[in-house]
C-alpha cells in the first residue's frame, strides 16, 4: 500500500497571529484540489490559533514541541492536551534545534513521543545527525541510537501513528540538501529500526520524511525518491507561494 505523502511547515520562531493569518489568506486557494498530500503547519504557540482558525479540514496543525507532563510547574513549557485544546492534530518533537540548544536527549524525545501519544497527536520525531558524525561515518550508528532512544516502550499498535523526518543537521538552514540517494539511504536505516522495534507492517506504514533546506527546485526530485514519504520544511514554508509549490511536487 502506497504512503500518503505528508508535508510539514515548521515555522520556528517566525510570525506573528497576523501575519500567521496574512500567509493563510494566501496559501489557501493556492492549493491544488487534486493534491492528495497530508498538509501541515507548525507556527510558533502563539499563532496556532490563527492557523487553527484558518486551516479548515484540509490542512493539519501543529505544535513544535510538547512536556511529558499534563501541567505543572514548567515554565516556558506546553502540555499534549494543551495542543490538542488548541486544535493541534500533529507535534514535532525532537528537532535538532531543541537539542542542539535545549538540552533535549533522547531520553526526553521518548518521554515527549509517549505523551503525543496519548494524547492522539500525530507526532513527527526528528533524526539527523551533524556534519562532523557524517564525516566520520558515524550516520548509522547515530540514525540508530536515536531511533532506539525515540521507540523505546512504544508498542506497534502505538506506533502507527508516528512520522520520523530524517533531517541531517549539516542541511537544516544551509541551503545545502542532501541527494535523494544520501536521504533514501538514510532513510533505508530508519525503516530497519522501525521494523525492528514494531515489527515489518508499522514500519512499511510510517512515513519518513526528508528535511534540509527543501525548496521548490529540488522537491519533485527528492519526492520522487520511492524512499521519501514527504517533507519537513522550514525556511520555505514562510512563504505561502514556495510551500504550495512545494506541496505540488508532492
Ligand atoms: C527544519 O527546520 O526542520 C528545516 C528542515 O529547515 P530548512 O528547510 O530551512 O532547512
Amino acid at each position: 500500500m502506497a504512503r500518503t505523502k505528508l508535508i510539514a511547515a515548521n515555522w520556528k520562531m517566525y510570525k506573528t497571529p497576523q501575519q500567521a493569518e496574512e500567509f493563510m489568506r494566501a496559501f489557501l486557494p493556492m492549493l491544488e484540489a487534486q493534491s492528495k498530500a497530508e498538509i501541515v503547519i507548525c507556527p510558533p504557540f502563539p499563532a496556532l490559533h490563527a492557523v487553527a482558525g484558518a486551516a479548515g479540514t484540509r490542512v493539519g496543525v501543529g505544535g513544535q514541541n510538547l512536556h511529558w507532563e499534563k501541567e505543572g510547574a514548567f515554565t516556558g513549557e506546553v502540555s499534549a492536551q494543551m495542543l490538542v485544546a488548541a486544535k493541534c492534530t500533529h507535534v514535532i518533537i525532537g528537532h535538532s534545534e531543541r537539542r542542539q540548544y535545549f538540552g533535549e536527549t533522547d531520553d526526553t524525545v521518548n518521554r515527549r513521543l509517549k505523551s503525543a501519544i496519548a494524547a492522539k497527536l500525530k507526532p513527527i520525531v526528528c533524526v539527523g545527525e551533524v556534519l562532523q558524525e557524517r564525516e566520520a561515518g558515524l550516520t548509522e550508528d547515530v540514525l540508530r541510537r536515536q531511533c532506539v532512544g525515540a521507540f523505546r516502550g512504544i508498542s506497534a499498535e502505538e506506533a502507527m501513528s508516528i512520522a520520523i523526518a530524517y533531517e541531517p543537521v549539516w542541511a537544516i538552514g544551509t541551503g545545502k540538501t542532501a541527494t535523494p540517494q544520501i536521504a533514501a539511504d538514510a532513510h533505508r536505516v530508519i525503516r530497519a529500526e522501525a521494523s525492528k522495534a514494531f515489527g515489518e507492517f508499522a514500519a512499511h506504514s510510517t512515513r519518513i520524511l526528508y528535511g534540509g533546506s527543501v525548496k521548490p527546485d529540488n522537491a519533485k526530485s527528492l519526492m520522487s525518491e520511492e524512499e521519501i514519504d514527504g517533507a519537513l520544511v522550514g525556511g520555505a514554508s514562510l512563504d505561502p507561494k514556495s510551500f504550495a509549490a512545494i506541496v505540488s511536487a508532492a
